[in-house]
């Protein structure tokens, strides 16, 4: 009997014992350059990693954290994510997951008919998401390119990439939403890639575009989980789309890595991507091969918090950007980008000199920074339900006036 693969209650109970822990200074890794010939042995692994990889860590949690789409991630994630670890359930092969395979249909059964799909699967990210959909455009649809705003993300021109496709970039309006009047009069070949909530400034396109091309996806990464929330509306006309990607592991609150790709006639997109094996049950669905149980952490939030839990955090998140772009419109030194639709809140100074003085003094972790056809801003993400907004509007307030005092 090897120890190593047993339960050791003793050495589980100094990890959680170290996630309590205050770090007050940032540890770095002190690692050796070459693997090891001899182990140090689990317990002394466990404790010369502990203050590096928890004390080291971004803090996304924090009251200061505002920057990014990454939300913290509730208790019961942690314990599932323990539970997946230890049953190390693949969901590959319905031998390997008789549980979780059945878990992950329940999960995307109660989330597909908040966007008028009829099914789909869990992907690692809405980057694999994006891909598995666009595969599926390219194999229903007959496509052979895709359209998208300048403001989409990175991973749609990639997945045009590796799918062989031509990828078409189409300029964004003041908003930063999709330039209707851009768009080819043909779509008949293309795959209309929408996104709800741009990475940027958050950004929604005319999701009525849908269904105007032979093929249309919205990606949904960010704001996606809104449909859950009373700003349901701010995505109405998603439901019109051939599929949606979403990101668990962005609002709704699921450790990385967790997202679902969607679709519309699930049946028949499944089975333009479906593989059959010599040893496989079932064909394999989509991009992955062997795949974990993300899906367990994610039913468990839902039934520990239900919509309506689900619901508040968000809307509380999206009370807390709308009270930040509240103070960037009344203050006359500074400007907003657009006002908000998703929780993501970009402005600046009307000074665009004060950019670096504001920059260096305000909080880390709590203001990201991003280009927008060419003009820098910041950028504020309601990821983190707990910050402190009163705290991020009077560093602002204090990085503006001691430039004042200094001029
Ligand atoms: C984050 C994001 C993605 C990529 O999703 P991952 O889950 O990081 O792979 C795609 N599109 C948009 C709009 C995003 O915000």
């Amino acid at each position: 009997m090897d120890k190593e693969f047993a339960l050791d209650p003793h050495g589980l109970q100094q990890a959680i014992d170290w996630m309590g822990r205050e770090f007050s200074t940032l540890e770095s890794l002190d690692l050796p350059t070459h693997l090891p010939q001899l182990g140090m042995g689990s317990l002394a692994a466990l404790n010369s990693l502990a203050p590096s990889i928890l004390g080291g860590a971004a803090g996304l949690g924090k009251a200061t954290s505002f920057a990014h789409m990454d939300p913290p991630t509730p208790w019961i994630t942690w314990a599932l994510t323990l539970w997946n670890a230890s049953l190390n359930q693949n969901l590959l092969h319905p031998a390997t997951s008789p549980v979780a395979g059945d878990i992950e249909k329940r999960v995307v059964d109660w989330l597909t008919p908040f966007f008028g799909m009829d099914g789909g699967h869990m992907t690692p990210g809405s980057t694999v998401a994006n891909l598995t959909a666009l595969w599926s455009a390219r194999e229903c649809a007959g496509i052979s390119e895709v359209i998208a705003s300048e403001g989409a993300h990175l991973s749609i021109a990639k997945a045009a990439h590796i799918l062989g496709l031509t990828y078409k970039s189409i300029p964004i309006n003041a908003q930063g939403s999709i330039d209707a009047a851009q768009l080819p009069v043909n779509l008949s070949q293309s795959a209309l890639v929408l996104t709800a909530g741009t990475t940027s400034t958050g950004a929604v396109d005319a999701l009525d575009l849908a269904g105007k091309a032979a093929w249309t996806h919205v990606d949904a990464a960010w704001a996606g989980p809104l449909r859950l929330t009373k700003h349901a509306p701010v995505l109405a006309g998603i439901d019109l789309a051939d599929s949606v990607a979403v990101s668990a592991h962005k609002w709704l609150f699921q450790p990385k890595e967790s997202a679902l790709v969607l679709f519309k006639n699930t049946e028949k997109a499944h089975a333009a991507i479906s593989f059959g094996g010599a040893y496989l049950a079932t064909p394999n669905i989509g991009v992955l091969g062997s795949h974990g149980a993300a899906a367990t952490a994610l039913l468990a939030t839902l039934l520990a918090w239900g919509q309506e839990g689900l619901a508040q955090r968000i809307e509380h998140a999206m009370k807390l950007a709308q009270h930040l772009s509240e103070f960037v419109a009344s203050d006359e030194r500074l400007q907003l980008y657009a006002q908000p639709q998703t929780g993501i809140v970009v402005w600046g100074p009307k000074d665009a000199s004060l950019f670096h003085h504001i920059q260096s003094s305000l909080p880390v972790g709590s203001t990201s920074a991003t280009t927008v056809s060419g003009v820098q801003w910041f950028r504020n993400v309601a990821a983190n339900p707990q910050a402190d907004i009163e705290g991020l509007v009077a560093a602002i307030k204090d990085s503006l006036n001691y430039n004042r005092h200094a001029t």
